[in-house]
């Protein structure tokens, strides 16, 4: 394991190690079948227990009322910024209320375009995606099909705190949608809140090539039925996402990641050992008398990608990139789209690897003062 990169990068992102392990020792002979999973059927009975363990174990860690059921579908996170108002909308003339905080609720809105009205609830682009503006001055439409948001913009490092918005979003009477992708499986969550919860598996919940959905079963009775099949949510429910082949290795991997996680001691470990990650990292930053600086609304600082800058030097911030790398820190340059850098700190990424890239951020503003 000393081999191992200390990998901050957003996604894909670090596995636990034990994960890795348990893939690797099964790669083979997968439970004595003389096949590795990826060679079984998604109709033997092999598969059949993995995808059941999946979605219990994934009920059991988030709480998931019987209400809902969860899906596993293909095509990332992006491919239902276009899925869910083709299922959603009766047609391209109802609107969508979308709060657009960062760039993938603004892809989300973008890509809503093409299936229905899409109203921007509120666009924080102008304060370049800092802060958000309070919910008294969002300018929501009469009656929105439906108001989808991100919970934790990954390339902004922008998170809501706790599940509070939806106290704001239920009062408008509509269905709640809720993209998770990059803060999903990272902090409790009351599932009872949401209609629609959606997050791409490569953060904390696997890798990449599936897409979890959660979704409450009135709003699958309402799901239009002329959607392409591999898009339609209520056909998905009915055949337990195995109408065509659905990516049976990574639905094994998250499979593997959920008992990782039930293992660690649940949902309520990895929130504490996330805040610990992030008050440590935050509050280096803010300490080092602006050498490194959040531009973040502190309220809003997310848990999961902390965005940070050198003296707003890119010169020095690809200096320090380079020689994190011969610390064994990688993936810590921010997104092409805003430059500076970043840390993710999802579920993998340790405490002491976050203490160590505190060390090394120590020893580099030393050194650069
Ligand atoms: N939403 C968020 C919050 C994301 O971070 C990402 C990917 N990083 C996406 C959507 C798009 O996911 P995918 O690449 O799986 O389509």
């Amino acid at each position: 394991q000393s081999q191992r990169a200390l990998n901050f990068g957003a996604g894909p992102g670090m596995l636990p190690v034990e994960v890795l392990e348990q893939a690797q020792k099964e790669l083979l002979n997968f439970k004595g079948t003389g096949k590795s999973i990826m060679e079984l059927s998604h109709r033997g009975k092999e598969f059949e227990t993995v995808l059941e363990d999946a979605k219990n174990d994934l009920r059991t860690l988030l709480t998931i009322p019987k209400e809902y059921d969860i899906l596993f579908l293909q095509g990332g996170a992006s491919s239902l910024f276009a899925g869910i108002p083709m299922n959603l909308c009766k047609d391209e003339n109802d609107v969508v209320d979308y709060i657009v905080t960062g760039s993938w609720s603004k892809s989300a809105f973008q890509e809503g375009k093409l299936y229905c009205k899409a109203n921007k609830v509120v666009d924080m682009e102008p304060q370049k995606f800092h802060t958000v503006l309070p919910a008294q001055e969002w300018k929501f439409s009469e009656h929105p099909a439906y108001i989808q948001y991100c919970d934790n913009e990954t390339i902004h490092g922008i998170e809501f705190p706790g599940d509070d918005i939806t106290s704001v979003l239920s009062s408008k009477g509509v269905p709640i949608v809720c993209d998770m992708s990059s803060n999903f499986l990272s902090r409790s969550v009351d599932i009872s809140r949401y209609d629609l919860v959606f997050a791409g598996a490569q953060k904390n919940a696997g890798i990449s090539g599936i897409t979890i959905v959660i979704i409450k079963n009135t709003l699958l009775s309402k799901t239009k039925s002329n959607v392409p099949s591999v898009f339609n949510f209520s056909k998905k429910s009915q055949m337990n996402s195995l109408d065509n082949t659905p990516p049976t290795f990574n639905i094994y991997v998250t499979g593997l990641i959920l008992k990782w996680i039930i293992k660690q001691g649940g949902i309520k470990e990895m929130e504490r050992r996330n805040k610990i990650k992030a008050d440590t990292l935050y509050s280096f930053i803010d300490n080092s008398n602006g050498f490194y600086t959040c531009k973040i609304d502190p309220k809003y600082r997310s848990k999961m990608n902390v965005v940070f800058r050198i003296k707003d030097n890119p010169e020095l911030e690809d200096k320090f990139a380079k020689e994190a790398e011969k610390h064994n820190i990688t993936d810590i340059k921010g997104h092409r789209s805003v430059g500076g850098l970043r840390a993710s700190l999802y579920n993998a990424v340790t405490i002491d690897a976050t203490n160590q890239l505190v060390s090394f951020m120590d020893k580099f503003m030393k050194e650069n003062q």
